[in-house]
């Protein structure tokens, strides 16, 4: 079998080894910073601030993109523009983007949400976060202020890069034809996403999507005796007319039978969102909003609390190809408790893309443990991973 590293090689390539002198009057992509965030959140936005200035705009000096459903004030304001070496534009949500769609069932939908409260699943009981999930899966690229950019990096608060970034990953992802970067692939928490898969698996039956290979990142056939014949009818049973129209009472996420998944589990994997450049026409796509459009119908966003990470991730899934990835492999990066760096990745973690690889039994077991499903590699060799501190 082909190592891991041709295989890699093949797909997709670290696109800068070493640091490099940034070019710091070459070319630049049509791309902004996107940072959702409210005024309370000042002190960890301005440590993300300072942490992406001083390892890579500094040299670059992009714009930013600050979005919230509420107002930003003037102290905010004033400190991000004291820390911002690119324009800044400060944009607010308005309700057709966040909050409940006018075809929501609230009263299902608020005790959808008390209920995750009560069983006291990550962020379900909160309305809000449900709002933020919704709009990072469905509309931040529809904002008018993202209108003009083709490129986005997101950032949150309370993130670290470690290493200096000297080059222009939009201007590498392009030449690449690359549509979607991650950094650290995590497995998502099961209880706030315990039907996803049935949706998302159902959208890519029903549209007749082949798999391009990356499907395979996201799902597992725990036991081929479970799985059904692939000309069993219940295959083709079509998804509830509750999903399929938009008439209000839709969104108390009626049940599609387990057939719908063909035999497949998800894994729980996905790319951890908040770190993502990605190209914004992906999203733009009819595809991808046609995606988006069945999952909100399905009530999953107030019944479960689904995020927009496996989001995100399922929707690549379906849509993308390896090779449509990449593999942020060189950037040191910490949100919160969960980060990847470069240099000191643990031994035990070989250098391996999930997607890409044929495992092996003993690896799919080392993968179950594995809370990191991406933080590995050591670019030991050749100094990939520039200045890491
Ligand atoms: P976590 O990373 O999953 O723990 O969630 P965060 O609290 O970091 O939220 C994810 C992103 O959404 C961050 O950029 C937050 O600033 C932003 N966010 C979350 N909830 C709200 C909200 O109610 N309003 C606004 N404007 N931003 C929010
Ligand atoms: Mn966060």
């Amino acid at each position: 079998p082909p190592s891991i590293r041709k295989i890699n090689d093949k797909y997709d390539k670290v696109f800068v080894t070493g640091c490099l002198e940034p070019q710091v009057d070459g070319p630049r992509a049509n791309a902004a910073f996107v940072v959702l965030a409210r005024n309370k959140e000042l002190e960890g936005v301005l440590q993300s601030i300072k942490s992406i200035e001083r390892h890579f705009n500094r040299w670059f000096h992009y714009p930013y993109v600050f979005l919230n459903d509420g107002d930003f004030n003037s102290t905010f304001k004033e400190a991000i523009l004291n820390h911002t070496s690119g324009s800044v534009e400060w944009g607010k949500i308005d309700s057709t983007m966040w909050g409940y769609p006018t075809w929501t069932d609230m009263a299902v939908a608020k005790e959808g949400i008390a209920k995750q409260g009560d069983a006291a699943i990550m962020y379900g009981g909160m309305e809000s976060y449900h709002h933020m999930c919704r709009f990072y899966s469905g509309f931040f690229y529809k904002h008018e202020l993202l209108q003009k950019y083709e490129w986005y990096w997101r950032l949150e608060p309370e993130i670290k890069y470690f290493c200096d970034i000297t080059y222009d990953p939009f201007i590498h992802m392009e030449r690449e034809k690359k549509t979607y970067g991650f950094t650290i692939a995590v497995k998502e928490l099961k209880e706030t996403v315990p039907n996803i898969f049935r949706y998302a698996s159902a959208f890519k039956r029903n549209n007749n999507i082949t798999s391009q290979g990356l499907w395979e990142m996201f799902t597992v056939k725990p036991d081929e005796k479970k799985s059904l014949p692939k000309d069993d009818p219940k295959y083709k049973k079509p998804l509830p007319e509750e999903i399929l129209n938009t008439e209000p009472g839709a969104g108390s996420l009626p049940d599609i039978s387990l057939d719908a998944m063909e035999g497949e589990e998800y894994n729980m994997c996905h790319f951890w969102s908040n770190f993502e450049i990605a190209r914004l026409d992906w999203f733009r796509s009819k595809e991808y909003n046609d995606f988006f459009e069945m999952m909100d119908r399905s009530g999953g966003f107030w019944m479960e609390r689904w995020g927009d990470a496996p989001i995100h991730s399922l929707a690549a899934g379906a849509l993308l190809s390896p090779k449509d990835i990449h593999y942020f492999r060189d950037f040191g990066y910490r949100h919160t408790t969960i980060q990847h760096c470069p240099a000191n990745a643990p031994a035990r973690q070989l250098p391996r893309i999930p997607f890409l690889e044929k495992t092996t039994k003993d690896e799919k077991k080392r993968i179950e443990e594995d809370e990191y499903w991406a933080t590995f590699d050591p670019p030991k060799e050749n100094g990939v991973g520039c200045r890491c501190k």
